[in-house]
């Protein structure tokens, strides 16, 4: 798949370092799913931690924590390596990652209305907050900014904001002081996996009343 929007360098240095907060990494990982580009690129940071690791001097790492890390590091590389070029057999809109959370269809879950046009499924994780959106055509999400970072993955319809469009395999990296309002596409509504690791900031009274119902 070729993808026009993906996540910093330095949100893909950090997922090969195992250092996403668990919500953000699911993100990644249906992202690698799908874009070798970044596959190949958390590869290259994991060969070069493991690199960095060869130079350290003995005395300054113990030798079960040594292990520890370069077993971590295995365990990275081929969980991503796993999932690449992979998508749910029964639903291809769905990547692999995902499945052993929702399953194999969009239509099986259980949907709760956040305003006209907007739904949502809450999905666990345990650093951070992981949740789908669906997005009626042409509906405006409410502008907000951000306290932390904000990981979206298109994976259906598409949607445009401040920083251009967005379709399917598509990541928007945010930054924690961005403000957007992003707006589903007119021809057919949008499914989001959106990660994040602090909560939102919305300008509008409204939004701000529900956020603590809808953990935003
Ligand atoms: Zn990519």
């Amino acid at each position: 798949m070729s993808c026009n929007h993906h996540p910093d360098d330095s949100t893909l240095l950090c997922y090969g370092a195992g250092s996403l907060p668990d919500a953000l990494a699911m993100v990644v990982a249906c992202h690698l799913a799908v874009c070798d580009q970044c596959y190949d690129k958390v590869v290259e940071a994991e060969q070069i931690g493991l690199g960095l690791m060869e130079q350290e001097p003995v005395e300054s790492i113990s030798q079960s924590s040594r292990d520890w890390m370069l077993a971590m590091l295995d365990e990275s590389v081929d969980d991503a390596g796993s999932e690449v070029g992979k998508t749910s057999d029964v639903n291809s809109d769905i990547p692999e990652p995902l499945c052993p959370l929702i399953g194999h269809s969009f239509s099986d879950l259980h949907w709760r209305t956040m305003a006209p046009g907007m739904k949502q499924f809450i999905l666990p994780a345990s650093r951070g907050k992981l949740r789908l959106l669906k997005i009626a055509p042409g509906t405006f999400m409410p502008s907000h900014g951000h306290s932390g970072s904000e990981l979206t993955l298109v994976l259906k319809g598409s949607y445009s904001d401040e920083l251009g469009r967005f379709s399917v395999g598509d990541v928007a990296d945010v930054d924690p002081d961005m403000t957007h309002q992003p707006v589903a596409d007119t021809h057919e509504g949008c499914i989001c996996l959106i990660a994040t690791d602090g909560p939102l900031r919305f300008k509008g009274l409204v939004p701000r009343l529900l956020q603590p119902f809808f953990q935003l």
